[in-house]
């Protein structure tokens, strides 16, 4: 009997890529895909690295597929857009080893700042694209992947939605398949992507989507299950293939386990034998406006949402609205759930920041890590937020705008130090051409030596705290190699060195940079002496509680009638910064 385990989809593409003989896998970590390498690092057989940014990992996958390696890139659909050049002249090579791109698309929107539909990104690039449903799936549609990849010379996109990546599954297991790498061959023309060489490249890239149309129509991939006496046919893929399922309807279903291309003499066929075809998909009518571009007569959209997950009672509803099945057309009664913005861990470096600027009143740039949370209440401390890296560009051209308009404010950015190695040192270049004696610029680089928001992955300074992560690259350095003076380092743990800091920042004009320099709590489980409150010297004044620390409340001490501070000792870990707020001296360390 063959060895099952249960998985989620991200466990399972991890082994996927192992028993299909994979050699390489490179990632850049984010939501919902983040846990495909942290799975793959257990095969020895497979180099696998977390890189820089998803441009430098897809780089790092396209090298390896040159030299005939199996080679795998996953990030989430965001991270696509900053990989989108390299790839878009990769996809037009012939592949070599094996080659599959994992896109963690996020409907809904669970941890992204948007809901781009990455299907549409696989067509763009000219890639064949697979759509799991499940555990079972994600791992067979790699091996799959893999095989069609190698076959028809054409990169794959693995297109993965946040529900399935997370989800667990029964998933069987099989042994590795030892694909040797074929190696690299100097052929100017396969893999130099110039003219003459890029005109050809164009009917080469036709020609294997059509190829690969031939194989959709007989392929075990897609699967048809007819019902006698159906009038109509649902075409679908992915969870919302067991979504709809569920509903166990008297419905022929044709499932898509590849989404592009697909077979159109395939659906032509179908066509005939059904009076209606209807298409059920997540986010973007893609498979519809594929099938009508040409020429089938299907609906899709105008029953279903364009946007979030599709669940089961969404499907019902649809095909309710459609005439497909009867019923009455119910509102959806979701159970009212109190919303919890996500916090700031107890003793966060980030938070003595934010809780300084939102005092300051000040115009803050936001960008992307565990520091986006001070855009949500209790902070509301960050004003802007739009992508990776963004703020710097963005930060200087408000600046330029406002000192044009008139306007002196200072205007303040905040950046992790993940993000720095990401993409925010090429705006950090930018920054000083065209300098203007009117420029009053603070950047925050909130260096806490990790990437935090997706669990705590390495970066290129993780390993100036932590020898074994092996990058010790100082940031402070390369900032002052690009030209920019006035970079300081500060412990934002002594609160006024850094409400200092921030102040002279802004009161001067030019560009300050400042790096705060206390490591993640989490990741580096710091954990010091608690603090407590002296409940007969607190005056309740809630300077402590406005720090938004988890451990910190106002209760009723017996005996006193005011509500006062207290601190949970059990969550403290010490930071000391409410201490330093208070303006009495109530709160103080234990022994
Ligand atoms: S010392 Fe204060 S701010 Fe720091 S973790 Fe404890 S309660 Fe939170
Ligand atoms: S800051 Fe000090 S005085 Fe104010 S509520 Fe907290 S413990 Fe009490």
């Amino acid at each position: 009997m063959k060895e099952k385990q249960v998985l989620t989809g991200n466990e399972a593409i991890a082994r996927g890529f192992y028993e299909g003989g994979g050699r390489l896998a490179s990632s850049y970590p984010g939501s919902p895909t983040v846990e495909i390498m942290e799975n793959v690092k257990q095969y020895k057989e497979v180099y696998a690295e977390f890189s820089t940014n998803e441009k430098v990992a897809l780089e790092v996958a396209i090298g390896s597929s040159f030299y005939g390696a199996r080679s795998m890139v996953s990030m989430k659909h965001v991270g696509v857009n900053v990989a989108a050049d390299p790839l878009m002249t990769f996809t037009q090579t012939p592949i070599n080893g094996g080659f599959i791109l994992v896109s963690g698309d996020d409907p809904g929107m669970a941890s992204s700042q948007n809901e781009q539909d990455n299907r549409i990104f696989g067509k763009f690039a000219n890639m064949a694209i697979l759509y799991p449903g499940s555990s079972q799936e994600s791992k067979d549609y790699i091996k799959e992947g893999l095989m069609i990849s190698e076959e028809y010379q054409i990169p794959i996109m693995l297109d993965i939605t946040s529900r399935v990546c997370h989800g667990r599954g029964i998933v069987e297991l099989g042994p590795r398949i030892d694909k040797v790498p074929s190696g690299f061959t100097k052929d100017q023309e396969k893999y130099t992507m110039l003219p003459p060489n890029t005109f050809k490249a164009q009917y080469f890239m036709k020609d294997r989507l059509e190829r690969l149309e031939d194989y959709a129509y007989n392929s075990s991939i897609n699967v048809l299950e007819e019902v006698e006496g159906s009038e109509t046919l649902i075409i679908t893929s992915g969870l919302v293939y067991y979504n709809l399922k569920e509903l166990e309807l008297p419905i022929s279903i044709y499932k898509l386990g590849m989404v592009y291309p697909i077979s159109i003499k395939k659906v032509e066929e179908l066509a005939k034998k059904y009076k209606r075809i209807i298409i059920i998909e997540e986010m973007m009518p893609f498979v519809e406006n594929e099938l009508r571009l040409k020429g089938i007569d299907c609906e899709g959209k105008k029953y279903f949402s364009f946007t979030g997950e599709l669940q089961i009672e969404d499907i019902e509803r649809g095909l309710i609205e459609a005439g497909v099945i009867s019923g009455e057309v119910k509102d959806i009664n979701k159970p009212k759930i109190i919303s919890r913005p996500p916090m700031f861990c107890s003793g966060c470096p980030h938070r003595p920041i934010f809780d300084i600027l939102k005092k300051m009143k000040v115009k803050v740039m936001g960008d992307i890590g565990c520091y986006s949370m001070a855009v949500l209440p209790a902070f509301e401390a960050a004003h802007t937020m739009i992508s990776m890296g963004a703020t710097v560009g963005i930060t200087k051209g408000m600046n330029k705008a406002m000192r044009r308009n008139g306007d002196d404010e200072p205007i303040v950015s905040v950046i992790g130090d993940g993000t720095f190695f990401h993409s925010g040192m090429t705006g950090f270049a930018n920054l000083l051409h065209q300098r203007e004696e009117d420029d009053n610029m603070t950047f925050i680089i909130l260096d806490n030596r990790t990437t935090a928001m997706t669990g705590g992955q390495h970066n290129g300074s993780s390993g100036n705290y932590n020898e074994s992560e092996d990058m010790h690259i100082s940031i402070k350095s390369i900032l002052n190699t690009m030209g920019h003076e006035d970079v300081v380092e500060v412990d934002q743990f002594i609160y006024k060195d850094i409400k200092d800091a921030i102040n002279n920042g802004t009161k001067r004009k030019g560009i300050s940079i400042i790096i705060a320099t206390r490591p993640c709590a989490l990741k580096y489980k710091i954990k010091e002496k608690h603090f407590y409150v002296d409940p007969n010297i607190c005056i309740s004044c809630r300077s402590c509680v406005k720090t938004n620390c988890p451990p910190i409340r106002m209760i009723k001490y017996d005996g006193i009638e005011k509500l006062k501070s207290s601190i949970d000792p059990d969550s403290c870990v010490g930071c000391s910064v409410c201490a330093q707020v208070c303006p009495v001296n109530a709160i103080k360390r234990s022994e």
